[in-house]
């Protein structure tokens, strides 16, 4: 998706502070982190959101799934919020799939 900021910073045409990086699945700290730690964890293939998934996405979200608390523990959190904002009534601002991780002090109660 040419006009997507997720699928440029996967291609590299806009900086990101990358965390993790594999064939399917790139993490990178948010640009306004609104806990101690904010990562996003975003699968490379543009996808809008949860009600854009399909059977066929399957392996490549349990990879998701799997990965992610991996990627949380390399950055030290050893436990953290997930929260994934689907559609603009969810609140979604950039439309390519991705998960916060929010962890560390001050994490407000939900
Ligand atoms: P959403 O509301 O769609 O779930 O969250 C989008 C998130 O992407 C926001 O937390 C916002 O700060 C982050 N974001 C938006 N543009 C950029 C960007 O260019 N780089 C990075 N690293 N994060 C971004
Ligand atoms: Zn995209």
């Amino acid at each position: 998706m040419s006009n997507c900021i997720f699928c440029k910073i996967v291609a590299g045409d806009i900086p990101a502070s990358k965390v993790y990086e594999d064939d399917h699945l790139l993490a990178f700290h948010d640009i306004a982190p609104k806990a101690d730690t904010h990562l996003l964890v975003i699968p490379k293939a543009h996808i809008e959101n949860l009600n854009d998934l399909t059977p066929a996405h399957s392996e490549l979200m349990g990879h998701l799934l799997v990965t992610l608390p991996r990627i949380a523990g390399a950055q030290g959190l050893k436990g953290f919020r997930t929260i994934t904002n689907t559609g603009v009534e969810g609140g979604q601002e950039v439309f390519h799939i991705h998960f916060h991780i929010l962890g560390g002090a001050d994490l407000p109660g939900f």
